[in-house]
C-alpha cells in the first residue's frame, strides 16, 4: 500500500511510524541495558499529556498513522493511560502499540486494551528463571508469561515477544523460545545485540551475529515471510506446525537501513532521526500551544533535510546513543 505521509527523506523513504518515548525511567535493570538501574538525569521533566497530544496530532496531520508508546519503561507513568487514551483518539492514528518489560501485565492488560492499545511488545531475554533474574534483576518470568497471556485473552491484535540474543547467556535457549510459539500466536522476535555508548566491553563479550540464527532457522524449516504495511524493522519466520511465528531484528544485516521508516522523539521533546544519530532536535518550545501547529509541521519536514542513509555502527560508531533506555530503543 503506498504510504502518503508527507514525512519523507532525501533517499526516497516515507516515515508513518512515530516512536514515542514517555519517560526515561524504568523499574527493571537489564544487564545490555541499564546494569545499574535508572539513574534519575537532571533537567526538563518529561512531556505532559497535553504537550504529547499537540506533538502527536501534528505527525498525525503529517500523515503518520502508527505510534508506539516506548520509555525506559512506559507504563511507570501514573498517567500511562489517560496518555494513551489520548493519542489514541487523535485523527489520523490506526495503529496504536507500546512496548513493556510485562510489569504488572496479567492484571493491566485489560485497562491497556481498554485505552486503545493493540499491539503490545513484551520483553522476555529467557524462559529459564534464574537466567530471567539474572539478566533483568527481577524474579518476574512467571508473571511475563503470564502477561503474555493476558495479552492474547483481552484481544490484543498484535502481541510480540522482543528477546535479545545474548552469547553465552541465551543462545543455547533456541528450541525452548520456539517451543514457546507453537500454541501461542504471538511472534518472538530475536533482537541482535547492539552496540550503544555504554556497553562496549559488554557488546563484544555477548554479540551474536544475526547469520547464526537465520541459519539456524532455516535448518528446522521456518520459511521467510512478506513484510507488513508498516512493520517495524524484523524479518518473520513462519512454519506449518506453529500458531506463533519467529524474527529476527538485525542491525548489523546489510541493507538494514533502506527501509526505514520510523523517526522516534524522547521523552523530553526531542526528535530523533536515528536511533544511533548524533543528537536530537528540541521540539518542546513549540508544544505550548495549539496556534504553534503550524510552525511544528513546518519544523519536523525540515529537519528531515539531515536524516542520514543509515547507521554507522559498523565503523563503530554508535553515535550518543548512552543506552537505549534513554529512547526506547
Ligand atoms: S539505525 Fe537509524 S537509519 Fe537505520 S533503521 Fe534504525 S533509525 Fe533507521
Amino acid at each position: 500500500m503506498e504510504d502518503n505521509t508527507l514525512i519523507g527523506d532525501r533517499f526516497g523513504r516515507r516515515f508513518p511510524y512515530l516512536r514515542l518515548s514517555v519517560t526515561d525511567v524504568c523499574n527493571f535493570s537489564c544487564s545490555y541495558c541499564l546494569p545499574d538501574g535508572y539513574q534519575k538525569a537532571h533537567g526538563d521533566e518529561f512531556m505532559s499529556v497535553l504537550e504529547i497530544r499537540r506533538l502527536v496530532t501534528a505527525f498525525a496531520e503529517l500523515g503518520t498513522w502508527k505510534i508506539r508508546l516506548t520509555g525506559g519503561e512506559p507504563t511507570v507513568r501514573p498517567d500511562f493511560i489517560k496518555l494513551a487514551q489520548t493519542v489514541s483518539s487523535i485523527p489520523g492514528i490506526r495503529r496504536m502499540a507500546f512496548t513493556t518489560n510485562g510489569y504488572k501485565l496479567p492484571e493491566r492488560a485489560q485497562s491497556y486494551f481498554d485505552s486503545g492499545l493493540r499491539a503490545i511488545n513484551v520483553s522476555i531475554d529467557s524462559l529459564d528463571p534464574r537466567k530471567f533474574h539474572e539478566i533483568t534483576g527481577h524474579d518476574r518470568l512467571g508473571e511475563v508469561v503470564e502477561g503474555v497471556n493476558a495479552a492474547l485473552n483481552v484481544g490484543f491484535e498484535n502481541v510480540k515477544i522482543n528477546t535479545v540474543l545474548l552469547k553465552g547467556v541465551n543462545d543455547d535457549e533456541l528450541d525452548g523460545f520456539l517451543a514457546f510459539v507453537e500454541n501461542r500466536p504471538v511472534s518472538l522476535r530475536f533482537i541482535e545485540l547492539m552496540q550503544t555508548g555504554d556497553n562496549l566491553t559488554y557488546f563484544r563479550q555477548h554479540h551474536v551475529p544475526s547469520t547464526v540464527i537465520r541459519n539456524k532457522f532455516a535448518e528446522r524449516g521456518w520459511v521467510l515471510q512478506e513484510r507488513a504495511d508498516g512493520a517495524g524493522p524484523a524479518v518473520e519466520y513462519a512454519h506449518p506446525s506453529y500458531a506463533g511465528r519467529i524474527g529476527l531484528i538485525a542491525p548489523y544485516a546489510k541493507d538494514f537501513c533502506s527501509t526505514c521508516n520510523r523517526l522516534r522523539v524522547s521523552a523530553r521533546g526531542s526528535l530523533h532521526l536515528c536511533l544511533f544519530g548524533n543528537g536530537g532536535h528540541d521540539l518542546r518550545p513549540l508544544l505550548q500551544d495549539d496556534v504553534q501547529i503550524d510552525e511544528l509541521k513546518d519544523k519536523v519536514l525540515s529537519l528531515m533535510q539531515f536524516k542520514r542513509s543509515s547507521h554507522f555502527l559498523h565503523s563503530g560508531d554508535a553515535g550518543v546513543r548512552q543506552h537505549l533506555a534513554s529512547i526506547g530503543g
